[in-house]
């Protein structure tokens, strides 16, 4: 049998060679070669297929795209000129282009995977459950600016910068799609992430047009776009029943040649530069001087900056809020409706023990670090059947205590001689993610609760081991030594004030929520003192006292309030 094969590309010899040792024996190939300088389209594909053509190869940049539907492409070839634009072999459906539906040498077979993804507008707790696990999956991300970069240094995956911020060195989007290109021809998993959504000013479309060109699986997730997130924020409905039946997102980077959309509700991406620019350009179209403007910056993140004008305060103000910022205008962005909620500060680490009522900024002003261990905790891990209790005070001890031991080879088994004693329900479920089932001990979260739990329990002449951070638990190992016991701290962990702690303007909260002494001592040394009017929230008894102590000291006289019921979250 023989088969003719069309080669518009320069490699001919290796080509030929990658053809002739998959085709069935006896089969015998007629090449004609043939350099096409502009891209053929699909009538000129089909042309040469039906004129006895068996197959072509072609580069993937010589084709136009999508190429007709009858048109299969057998294999995806290495070009050794161009490594960016691999060859197709292209055949049609059921024809004898199929005998080589076997080739070894198809680079889809040693092809990754790519998701374009969109991380949100930068709070990663706007992320999508399916972004995530594709960060956690990834071997390579390619990520812009607008994210959180600390947050993604938590994932094993390599990470590449190729933001485009002004200003700052930018990749060009021809270098990006090839950097993807190479990772995917490497067999990597591959995860673009962008800020916000990747199809709404993101480029996200020209990405996978180049990927799929190339035969490459692309899956595209969507993210919560900037606006949406800023609308929110700024408690402005996008679309508002009686005010704004319609929105549009429009490009803001230039005030004098970008098309004015017409839309009840205007929001521009990219145009904080030219917010004044569009003020003068919005009235010279006829939107009344009166018109509601906000300007949200920095949107669904700690340091988030709000104003709110009219066109005309806009266009007189002295000054504006500089990139990344939205520029959101229309009767639905006005003051009128605007009741602001309360606004809580949450200085813990979790955002999960929240429970304040209202909105909230998370800013944990601790940071857990492990401590080295010396030769003493390295001795008393080694040999921890010789305590006949371990009492753990916060899910953090677990965490540092199980560390610890994997540190040195040990693990949960070493314990099984020792009684454990919990203190407080999420202390429990912490345990329990090492497959230690131990029920949070009766007396609630404070240290005389337990004593009067275990004096209940009768235990006495016991050496009770207390892992905890450098500042030691207060109270509790006198405690153990008033009933009998023989307390012994392990110090694990400290705690330091985060370098990324951001300082919040004070005055647009209604409270804040401390949740160990640490992120008390933490706040003072970030603010020095705290306004009069503000709320303060304590977990914790040993907590509750040094905030008294800060307030008495200051001379202040806030309201404290002391959750009895909430999660200790001592550390
Ligand atoms: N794909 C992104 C937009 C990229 S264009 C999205 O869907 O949101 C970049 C512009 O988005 C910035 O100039 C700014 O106008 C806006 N932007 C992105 N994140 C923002 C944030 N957290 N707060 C305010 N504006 C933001």
């Amino acid at each position: 049998m023989q088969i003719q094969v069309q080669i518009l590309a320069p490699v001919f010899n290796s080509i030929y060679h990658q053809l002739n040792t998959v085709l069935p024996k006896g089969t015998e190939i007629m090449v004609s070669s043939h350099r096409y300088e502009n891209r053929l389209d699909t009538q000129q594909l089909m042309a040469m297929l039906m004129k006895g053509v068996d197959c072509i190869v072609v580069p993937t940049d010589k084709v136009h795209y999508p190429i007709h539907d009858e048109v299969s492409v057998v294999a995806v070839l290495a070009n050794e000129t161009d490594m960016l634009n691999p060859l197709l072999l292209l055949g049609l459906n059921q024809e004898k282009a199929q005998l080589f539906s076997q080739l070894e040498s198809d680079l889809r077979i040693g092809y990754g995977r790519v998701a374009i993804a969109g991380f949100g507008p930068g709070n990663p707790e706007l992320l999508t459950i399916k972004t995530q696990r594709l960060i956690e999956e990834a071997d390579i991300i390619f990520h812009d600016d607008l994210l959180d970069d600390a947050y993604l240094s938590a994932y094993k995956a390599e990470k590449i910068y190729v933001g485009k911020r002004k200003g700052k060195h930018s990749a060009h989007q021809g270098t990006i799609n090839a950097l993807l290109y190479k990772a995917v021809l490497e067999g990597k998993k591959v995860l673009r992430l962008k800020g916000g959504d990747p199809l709404i000013f993101g480029r996200g479309g020209e990405e996978y047009h180049y990927l799929r060109q190339r035969l490459v699986d692309v899956e595209i997730v969507p993210g919560i776009t900037s606006a949406l997130a800023a609308a929110a924020d700024a408690v402005v409905p996008l679309t508002s029943r009686g005010t704004s039946t319609s929105v549009a997102f429009t490009l803001g980077h230039d005030a004098l040649y970008n098309q004015l959309p017409k839309a009840d509700t205007l929001v521009f991406y990219m145009g904080a530069s030219q917010q004044k620019s569009w003020a003068r350009r919005l009235v010279k179209e006829g939107w009344p001087g009166n018109t509601p403007v906000v300007c949200v910056r920095n949107a669904s993140l700690p340091d988030k900056e709000i104003r709110r004008y009219t066109l005309d305060e806009l266009l007189t103000s002295k000054t504006v809020l500089p990139a990344p910022a939205l520029l959101l205008v229309g009767q639905s962005a006005g003051q009128n409706g605007y009741l602001p909620a309360k606004k809580w500060l949450y200085t813990g680490l979790d955002l999960k023990y929240f429970k304040e009522e209202g909105s909230v900024v998370h800013n944990p002003l601790t940071e857990l670090q492990p401590l080295t261990l010396d030769e003493k905790s390295t001795r008393m891990l080694q040999n921890i059947k010789a305590f006949d209790r371990i009492v753990f005070a916060s899910p953090y001890a677990v965490h540092h205590f199980i560390q610890a031991l994997f540190s040195l080879g040990l693990d949960t088994r070493v314990l099984y001689r020792n009684e454990l004693t919990s203190i407080g329900v999420s202390t429990s479920e912490a345990l329990m993610q090492y497959g230690l089932n131990v029920k949070p001990a009766s007396g609630g979260n404070s240290w005389q609760g337990i004593l009067e739990a275990l004096k209940e329990a009768k235990v006495s002449n016991e050496s009770v081991l207390l892992p905890c951070s450098d500042k030691g638990l207060a109270k509790l190992p006198k405690g153990i030594e008033s009933i009998g016991c023989h307390p012994y701290e392990l110090k694990l962990y400290k705690s330091v004030l985060p370098d990324k702690a951001v300082r919040h303007n004070l005055e647009d909260f209604y409270g804040v929520v401390f949740t160990s002494p640490a992120s008390v001592h933490h706040f003072f040394q970030l603010y020095g003192t705290i306004p009069a009017e503000l709320v303060l929230r304590v977990r914790g008894n040993y907590t509750q006292k040094v905030v008294e102590e800060y307030i008495s000291q200051l001379g202040l006289s806030n309201q404290v309030l002391v959750c009895k019921d909430a999660s200790e979250v001592e550390v």
